[in-house]
């Protein structure tokens, strides 16, 4: 869309230099509303990323993009769980398999807080 908008701008030899020989960049009125419907319009160069929202300067809400960008094309990054991290390490079987190990580690008497291992470990030798 930029492309086309300065393209369109060359053709009808429209000058973007003012007095001075200064060029400016070419500029687009970019509108946004927000939840509280205050609507606005921010002015940009039209080579920049219109971003999906912006801050209402009336609340101070996002105000999304009325010309149908979607918050959802912003780049971001999913968030990464801690699940998801160790689901690129180890499958699922491996998980239960170590998950079982360690229960039986546990359930023995051989892993865990020391205070509830000991204890226990002394109970059961008293009860056989
Ligand atoms: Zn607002």
């Amino acid at each position: 869309m930029a492309e086309r908008t300065l393209r369109g701008a060359r053709l009808g030899g429209q000058s973007f230099e003012d007095e001075r020989g200064i060029e400016f960049a070419a500029r687009q009125q970019v509108g946004y509303r927000c939840p509280q419907a205050h609507e606005f319009e921010i002015t940009m160069s039209v080579e920049a990323d219109v971003p999906a929202v912006w801050e209402c300067p009336r609340c101070g809400a996002e105000a999304l993009s009325v010309s149908g960008i979607v918050p959802e094309v912003k780049a971001e990054k999913p968030a990464r769980t801690h699940w998801d991290m160790l689901l690129e390490r180890r499958s699922e079987k491996e998980l239960e398999d170590i998950l079982k190990e360690r229960l039986e580690l546990l359930r023995g008497g051989e892993i865990g807080p020391a205070h509830l291992h000991r204890a226990n470990q002394k109970k059961a030798k008293k009860v056989s």
